[in-house]
């Protein structure tokens, strides 16, 4: 049977989701937009679903953009508030200096690609400088060097809620009060924190934030951007203007339906789940670390995600030690899901000031369920039959 530890990367749909969604793929399946009953129908189902995640985020129904994904929201708010500046820009006739001095886009140093490739692009495209904001050894944003950096301008800053590849809570209410005050605002990439943690985005006080549905137990494909209304956006698909004119296309009803379901499953289990799975996660670190005594927890060990445990195995290619683990059973990852196959090295573990061989040496172990001490055993057991595979002493 097969241990599957990689709910970071995605997760399975829960029943009650899927059965939530089916009415919509066949009996309601009109066009939202359309005038007629069953349309109507649709259009009432959308704006439930759109209320219910609100509710569950923070946010107002208003705020809510459905998009193909988190990559999709990064993009989105990204580029979207990057060409609402350039378009401003023009339409003031700014000059030269003060529009290099807004051109500035400043995101931690551990964001995932979906930002960091968003902030490049409008480097390439549009001359934005791309300012990375360092972390500390624990991958947490230096708060100091962003306050530096924000005050000599900048159109946005990016900090991610919570980190894919080693799990820790970044202080992103800070980073957002130190941005404001300098009049810069905020966009929070939350696909690792949505459903696994509390997001509340007007606590947050973020202007954008994305979460995507297969994190928390919806399919693949589904996304959420929240924007505050004050934040100008263009959008980057054209079209018949649906969701306010910034995300065209006919909207996935019975997607919004499964996102909506899930998200609501997803935080009513919160109050038990968090508890559980830290105290799970807490013993797998212990027993890993036991059974490994050269293994390194990384991350922040207090404020990280409850069912998320990284180490590195100084020593190791992380890459051999998945493939043995899998021909086990044990599926686990080496950090992001997108670096899996290009051989690279988890850039937040580089971020952290790790060497390359000592960033390939990683492992993410994750989970949406506590694990059973037969699951802990079995995984131990199979990391030590590999370890003993690649001819590693412990
Ligand atoms: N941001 C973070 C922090 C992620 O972990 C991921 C996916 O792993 C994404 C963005 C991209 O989300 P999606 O897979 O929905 O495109």
């Amino acid at each position: 049977m097969t241990l599957y530890l990689d709910a970071a990367a995605s997760d399975s749909v829960s029943d009650t989701v899927i059965e939530a969604m089916i009415p919509f793929l066949t009996q309601a399946y009109a066009n939202p937009s359309s005038v007629h009953t069953d349309g109507k129908t649709a259009a009432r189902a959308l704006s439930a679903a759109r209320e219910s995640i609100a509710q569950n985020l923070g946010s107002r129904s208003n705020e809510i953009i459905f998009t193909s994904g988190g990559t999709e929201s990064d993009n989105l708010a990204i580029k979207g508030i990057a060409l609402a500046h350039v378009r401003n820009s023009h339409a003031h006739h700014d000059d030269a200096s003060s529009d290099s001095r807004s051109r500035r886009i400043l995101i931690s140093a551990v964001e995932h690609p979906a930002v960091a490739e968003s902030a490049q692009w409008l480097h390439d495209f549009f001359g934005f400088e791309v300012v990375r904001i360092p972390v500390d050894a624990q991958a947490r944003i230096d708060l100091e060097a962003l306050q530096e950096e924000v005050h000599k301008g900048a159109t946005l800053a990016c900090v991610m809620m919570a980190n894919n590849e080693v799990g820790t809570i970044e202080p992103v209410k800070e980073a957002v009060r130190i941005c404001h005050e300098a009049g810069v605002p905020v966009h929070v990439d939350a696909v690792q924190a949505a459903g696994t943690i509390p997001v509340d985005f007007h606590d947050l006080n973020a202007d954008t934030l994305t979460a995507s549905g297969h994190k928390f137990g919806a399919p693949k494909g589904l996304g959420i951007l929240c924007k505050r209304n004050r934040v100008g956006m263009e959008p980057l698909i054209s079209g018949g203007g649906q969701e306010g004119g910034l995300r065209s296309g006919t909207p996935n009803v019975a997607g919004a339906v499964g996102l909506a379901v899930a998200l609501q499953e997803a935080c009513s289990r919160m109050p038990t789940m968090i508890p559980a799975l830290e105290s799970s996660r807490d013993e797998l670190i212990n027993a890993v670390l036991h059974a490994v005594p050269f293994a390194r927890l990384t991350g922040d060990p207090n404020s990280r995600l409850p069912g998320h445990a990284s180490f590195v195995f100084p020593g190791i290619n992380a890459e051999a030690l998945l493939v043995d683990l899998d021909t086990r059973g044990i599926e686990v990852s080496s950090g992001s899901a997108c670096a899996i196959g290009r051989s690279t090295a988890p850039s937040t573990l580089l971020a952290m000031g790790m060497s390359e061989t000592e960033a390939k040496s990683a492992l993410r172990i994750s989970f949406r369920e506590p694990l059973s001490s037969n699951d802990r055993e079995s995984l131990i057991n199979g990391l030590l039959g590999s370890l003993a595979e690649l001819h590693i002493k412990v």
